[in-house]
């Protein structure tokens, strides 16, 4: 299949590989072609684009549309395994339905390389591959994808939700789903900055993984994400070196990842320590990791780092909204607004009624997923808690519409 864009520019063009590899849409990248720092877009059409914002990219290739009502049953903020979970479940059952995406479906689970603990999928599944089935089916089911958009304020208008989009545009809504995730926590240590997407990425970022072909890397993490990353460069690194700071992976790691980690030649586990400086001229050269035992410091070569430290929530607009969150960021749902321990006593929850599970301290809006306090970080909670908060919109819209609303 001929490819729908040829790419040139190098690290300036690594935030469009990424948006495209994680929008399903093939492309074809040329590092070697092109003048330094201008990132080229050649689509099908032949038109060309020279550094363009991912907007005006995804405008070409017809992926942003309008909102094509102003008042929906349910808006969804955040289209990852939670939000697109949520929308096929609501819009199969009959609500109006919008998603609200900052970047591309899939959210982190449409970075990972393999997701293998996802029921259904014995093989395991890229979490390219499951956004896409997941949108294609939400989209089946009529609930519309507005991506490239952020939910940046909210507020109640009467009975209805006002959300307000990046783009300057409003959509109204009888409830509101916040299954906006969490990101990348972010390393300030010397370099990481200037290097970021030379030769340093935050994530997995799969879309670098040729380029990655008989080199070293280094995985920062831990975690299960960290693990994936570092499984998936083995494939085609010369090594690969996983920084951990604890003493192993046992408290942080799935133990099936973990014993097939144990068991790739070219993957070295560096226990003990800390990722402390980068460094290099246009691209990445070397590496500072510090012994969290002894402090001491030793610099290698390294061509690539993948840094997986664990989220913070994305929960900005819902505090400028006032829905309560607590000391961590992370949005407070049911009956933890009535625990008093949950932040200063003060009563966060107005209704006789008792919130519902997934109901945020405002009555109709729910939250799904890892932005919810207490929730398990893994794609089939996310799932699992998309699908049920769906139910208890319908609850919320019953009792509305008992009491006249
Ligand atoms: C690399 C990696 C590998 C993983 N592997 C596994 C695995 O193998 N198995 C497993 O079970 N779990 C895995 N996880 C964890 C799993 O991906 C998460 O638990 C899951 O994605 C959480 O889903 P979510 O929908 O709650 O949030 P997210 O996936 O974080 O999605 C949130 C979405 O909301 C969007 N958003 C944020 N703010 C806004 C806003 N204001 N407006 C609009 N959109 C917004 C974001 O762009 C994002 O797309 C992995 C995670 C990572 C990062």
């Amino acid at each position: 299949m001929e490819a729908r864009v040829v790419i040139t520019g190098g690290s300036a063009a690594y935030p469009i590989r990424d948006f495209l590899t994680r929008t399903n849409v093939d492309f074809v990248y040329r590092d070697a072609e092109g003048p330094p720092g201008v990132a080229v877009c050649t689509l099908a059409d032949g038109t060309r684009l020279e550094s363009p914002t991912l907007s005006e990219l995804a405008q070409h290739l017809g992926l942003i549309t309008p909102p094509s009502m102003d008042t929906y049953d349910l808006v969804i903020v955040g289209a990852g395994p939670a939000g697109l979970a949520a929308a096929v479940y609501a819009a199969s059952e009959g609500l109006t339905t919008a998603v609200v995406e900052r970047e591309a479906p899939g959210g982190q689970a449409g970075t990972s390389s393999k997701i293998e603990n996802y029921l259904g999928f014995p093989d395991g599944i890229t979490g390219v591959d499951l956004a896409e089935r997941a949108r294609a089916q939400a989209a089946k089911f009529g609930a519309e994808m507005l991506v490239l958009r952020q939910v940046m304020a909210g507020k109640q208008e009467g009975d209805l939700f006002r959300s307000d989009l990046s783009d300057g545009t409003a959509i109204r809504s009888r409830c509101v789903l916040c299954t906006t995730g969490v990101s990348w926590r972010r390393l300030d240590i010397p370099g990481v900055e200037r290097l970021l997407h030379a030769g340093v990425y935050y994530g997995s970022a799969t879309s670098e993984a040729p380029g990655v072909r008989d080199k070293d890397v280094l995985v920062i993490g831990g975690g299960n994400s960290a693990g994936q990353a570092a499984m998936n460069f083995a494939d085609v690194a010369r090594s690969v070196t996983l920084v951990v700071r604890g003493e192993g992976l046992a408290a942080s790691m799935s133990s099936y990842l973990s014993r097939r980690i144990d068991a790739t030649v070219n993957i070295a586990i560096r226990t003990h320590a800390e990722l402390v400086e980068v460094d290099g001229d246009d691209w990445l050269r070397n590496v500072t990791l510090r012994d969290t035992l002894t402090g001491v410091r030793r610099k290698f070569d390294a061509h690539a780092v993948f840094i997986c430290i664990g989220g913070v929530p994305h929960t900005d607009w819902v505090r400028r909204a006032g829905l309560l969150v607590d000391v961590a960021g992370y949005l407070v749902t049911g009956r933890d607004l009535l625990d008093p321990a949950v932040d200063d006593g003060r009563h966060n929850w107005a209704l006789p009624r008792d919130p519902y599970p997934l109901e945020t301290s405002v009555a109709g809006v729910f939250a799904a997923g890892d932005v919810r306090r207490g929730s398990t970080k893994r794609v089939s909670a996310a799932v699992g808690e998309g699908a049920m908060a769906v139910g208890l919109v319908h609850r919320f819209l019953g009792e509305s519409t008992q009491l006249g609303g």
